[in-house]
């Protein structure tokens, strides 16, 4: 399944995300634009174990980045860091390419200009994110993503099982202690309390 139209990806991404925003938008022309500069043109499809994505915000622009490049957090091929900026980097396993996109701050400056006649905040950004250029929307950088093998798809290893808490852990999470071999919550990188 080559690359679709933009409307095209509209429909699946309202579909997958629960509505369509200016955010998904956003998204999709980010993520077009990133496998286009790799030279990709079935990312989902012929190309889909070429490439790994890395997030930088659990926002609506996040979902909609899938809907075009295929890569899934269960597939290990969706990298989530959490910087707070709507950025992405797209990177192609063959060629050892990657190329780091982040939306402009001008854009919604850029929104207004446009369409000052949108009062709409949304439905205006929607209108000039379907039309801007790339170059208008986003900062592109190439750069080098090392991607260690226990974080590719498809990496095997022998589960290892946490000698505090008895949990199975998968792709090397594990840590030495003293001695022994913790799961990263029982190492104290534990995000809840037990109650
Ligand atoms: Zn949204
Ligand atoms: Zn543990």
């Amino acid at each position: 399944m080559p690359l679709k139209s933009l409307p095209e990806y509209e429909r699946l991404a309202e579909a997958a995300h629960g509505h369509l925003c200016a955010g998904q938008i956003l998204g999709l022309r980010m993520a077009l634009h990133g496998v286009q500069l790799l030279g990709m043109d079935d990312p989902a499809g012929v190309d889909r174990k070429r490439l790994v994505t890395f997030v930088e915000i659990d926002r609506c622009a996040t979902d909609a980045i899938p809907v075009v490049t295929g890569c899934r957090l269960g597939k290990r091929a969706l990298k989530f860091r959490d910087f707070g900026k709507v950025a992405a980097t797209f990177c192609d396993l063959r060629d050892g390419r990657a190329v780091r996109l982040s939306a402009r701050e001008s854009s919604k400056q850029r929104a207004r200009e446009l369409y000052p006649e949108i009062a709409n905040k949304n439905q205006q950004q929607m209108r000039a994110y379907r039309e801007l250029a790339d170059e208008e929307l986003f900062e592109s950088q190439w750069v080098r993503v090392r991607i260690g093998p226990e974080d590719l798809p498809g990496y095997k290893a022998p589960r290892v099982v946490c000698a505090e808490c008895g949990e199975g852990i998968s792709f090397k999470r594990e840590v030495a202690r003293d001695g022994r071999v913790l799961c990263r919550a029982c190492a104290g990188e534990r995000y809840y309390e037990p109650l």
